[in-house]
């Protein structure tokens, strides 16, 4: 496809410099990301030589703050990026959701919560080991918080517990999703600090080292979607963890999940370019210019154009929402910035597979083979609205009743 056409629905208005040199860094790798992707998730596995890749150009520290070498990007330039790269390989774009917010969320983030002088300088030495290893040793690390529980929803502690020992933790669990399993060398483990009258507001933010004595990862991986994630589970039985593994200290982790709700929105950058894949398909492949195919055009039809309006209709919706939303984010949101991020992350997992679902019917039966690329956006994009803690279910009743209800109210009497 014509390279103004391809770009044309991404709408790079509104980014400055630096995003602008950020997204250029993703998208000379794309093209080899999308042809990789074909194998990956046809055998279910890590996309290892995307990560050299990013480790060659320095994007594995893209939210590593500058004083530590890293990129230093921001909550929306990590979600610019990460939608560039979610446009060329959906399940590198959500596994380095994983790995890249680990420094977001103790790095910018981490700096508008309130700490103690003590836990603040704390938390920097602490934090600085953990960015030296992204930056000098190229370690990689994941986030494995679902339980199967209500605990990755925040309803509940997280049945995962940590004790706490002479020099650190020794943490017992079960991590179900642990994306990258097998390939990160750091897993962000959330858990609970076993003690009694335990609630959410115990929750540690630990790194537990892949090679941990203890640590194991277990089951199989065979999944619909997403399966260049190697989402299986994570075992962890007497795992010792040193006190410098935590990235947060007590108490912080809850007060970010309260205060800094965007934080749990990064996962939909990587379907925001899903649902940009799937329109730039239908395009090419309706104009006859898919590579490898016979250049049969089948732009003609009035049917096809209508399809193609309603899928740019919908693609321009998602995306003015989510440019708008990721540059509001913040500690302390309003109340009507809460409420949009919810229906940001709602609008654009529920959008990309539906534009996928519209490219499908539009292109018709021979773009579904698995020689293409749209029914893998096609199953990919399925997994969006079932990612916690924001699922879109959750997504609508936090909407219906927040938007109700003011804190502390209710119908009771
Ligand atoms: C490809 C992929 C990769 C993943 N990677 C990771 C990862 O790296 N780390 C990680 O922690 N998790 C990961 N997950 C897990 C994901 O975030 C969810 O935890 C998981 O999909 C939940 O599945 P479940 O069947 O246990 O959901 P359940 O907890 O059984 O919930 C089923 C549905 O019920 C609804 N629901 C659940 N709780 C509530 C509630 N309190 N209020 C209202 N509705 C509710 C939700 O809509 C939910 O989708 C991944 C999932 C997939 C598919």
């Amino acid at each position: 496809m014509p390279e103004d056409l391809a770009l044309a629905p991404a709408s790079d208005i509104g980014m400055n410099d630096r995003q602008r040199e950020l997204v250029d860094k993703v998208r000379k790798l794309g093209p080899t990301w999308a042809e990789r992707a074909f194998k990956y998730d046809e055998d279910a596995s890590f996309p290892f030589e995307n990560y050299d890749d990013m480790k060659g150009n320095g994007l594995l520290s893209l939210c590593v703050p500058d004083q530590y070498g890293g990129l230093g990007a921001d909550f929306p330039t990590y979600c610019i990026v990460a939608a560039e790269m979610g446009r060329w390989c959906g399940a590198t774009a959500l596994t380095f959701n994983m790995h890249a917010c680990s420094a977001l969320w103790t790095g910018s983030l981490a700096d508008d919560l309130d700490m103690s002088g003590q836990e603040r300088e704390q938390h920097e030495e602490r934090r600085k080991e953990h960015y030296r290893r992204i930056v000098e040793d190229g370690k990689i690390y994941a986030q494995p918080f679902s339980e199967g529980s209500a605990a990755a929803a925040g309803k509940a502690p997280f049945g995962t517990l940590a004790t706490k020992v002479e020099g650190g933790w020794l943490l017992n669990g079960k991590k179900i999703f642990a994306s990258l399993s097998g390939a990160a060398d750091y897993y962000g483990v959330l858990c609970t600090e076993d003690k009694p009258d335990k609630s959410v507001r115990d929750t540690l933010y630990i790194a537990v080292p892949a090679d941990a004595e203890g640590v194991d990862i277990v089951g199989p991986w065979d999944p619909l979607g997403m399966r260049a994630t190697v989402s299986r589970t994570l075992l962890m039985k007497d795992a010792f963890v040193p006190d410098a593994a935590e990235l947060m200290p007590r108490g912080v982790y809850f007060q970010a999940a309260s205060r800094w709700p965007h934080m749990f929105m990064t996962l939909s950058p990587s379907y925001m370019g899903i649902a940009q894949a799937a329109y730039e398909f239908t395009v090419a492949y309706l104009r006859g210019e898919v590579e490898g195919l016979p250049p049969v055009k089948r732009r003609m039809y009035p049917t096809k154009q209508i399809a193609v309006a309603e899928m740019f209709v919908k693609l321009q919706q998602t995306r003015a929402l989510f440019e708008r939303t990721i540059n509001e984010a913040r500690v302390d949101p309003s109340k009507e910035e809460r409420l949009r991020a919810y229906a940001t992350q709602y609008t654009i997992m529920e959008s990309a597979n539906e534009l996928c679902r519209l490219a499908i019917r539009t292109c018709g039966g021979q773009s579904m083979l698995k020689s293409l690329p749209l029914e893998r956006l096609y199953r990919d994009s399925r997994c969006g609205s079932l990612m916690l803690p924001w699922t879109a279910e959750i997504c609508l009743d936090r909407l219906g009743r927040e938007a109700l209800y003011e804190p502390g109210e209710s119908d009771d009497d």
